[in-house]
């Protein structure tokens, strides 16, 4: 049996308009971090780590001077994976996986607390996060990812289990590399955990883009396609950043599939 649990790590404020490119700016807003654990039967996978835990006594140093005059981290303390994860009773030797959506610095902040786990990245991420200045357009943030961990590479479609229960999905836009997560119960509708593919339900209903994006066409294309999974095949859809969705699922340790 597969059972997955939502897990708020954090909470960041920002521009409104940020998220939804249309907007006009100066709309203070707090959006909740978020991270997704998957409990198989052959291994629990952590979906994205969020923000370290240190980011909110030293933004400057954790975040640089840049990202923070856009945005504060406003989580408290305990908020972070690893107290989240201790509350459901798990530790982090007890993740055989971890897979980043990405790895901006509110996706792989906990990284470096899951040093036996196997860290599951799409190719072009890693590869672009390993050059840094090298890619216009995509920050990513060496100081949480670049630990010596036991990162593989994944190139598209992922099958993690093997068993088609748990899939990583390649949504690239975003960042050069982004993935988003789908997960399929014994009954109903998939599960799409979209991370930053999609920020809110309104990116996705009225199609519009983040101002924070890598390459918009293809961003369009993956959006398309998660759209596709909600309307067509019923999927169940958490959006990556979206407080008014967080405000109504099912949280920790209450599960959502
Ligand atoms: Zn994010």
């Amino acid at each position: 049996m597969i059972r997955v649990t939502a897990l708020c790590t954090g909470y960041i404020d920002l521009d409104r308009a940020s998220m939804l490119e249309d907007l006009t700016p100066g709309q203070p807003w707090t959006v909740p971090v978020l991270s997704v654990l998957v409990d198989h039967p052959r291994g629990r996978l952590l979906f994205d780590t969020g923000v370290h835990c240190l980011a909110r006594v030293d933004p400057v140093g954790r975040l640089g001077a840049e990202r923070v005059k856009r945005l504060t981290v406003k989580s408290k303390e305990g908020d972070d994976v690893v107290p989240q994860l201790s509350r459901l009773g798990v530790t982090p030797d007890e993740i055989r996986y971890v897979a980043n959506s990405h790895l901006h610095f509110d996706h792989c902040g906990g990284n470096e607390f899951f040093p036996r786990a196997t860290i599951l990245v799409q190719r072009p991420e890693l590869e672009a996060a390993r050059r840094p200045g090298f890619v216009p357009s995509y920050s990513p943030s060496p100081i949480d990812f670049d630990h010596p961990l036991d990162y593989r590479m994944i190139d598209g479609e992922h099958d993690v289990f093997g068993d088609g229960s748990v899939v990583l999905i390649p949504t690239y836009g975003h960042t050069p590399g982004h993935q988003s997560l789908l997960v399929r119960g014994r009954n109903g509708a998939p599960l799409v955990v979209t991370s930053d593919a999609c920020y809110t339900r309104e990116n996705m209903d009225r199609d519009v883009l983040p101002k924070i994006l890598w390459d918009a066409a293809i961003m369009r294309d993956s959006l398309a396609r998660l759209r596709k999974l909600r309307d067509q095949t019923g999927a169940t859809t958490i959006y990556g950043h979206d407080p008014a969705q967080w405000d109504a699922l099912a949280r920790s340790p209450a599960a959502v599939l």
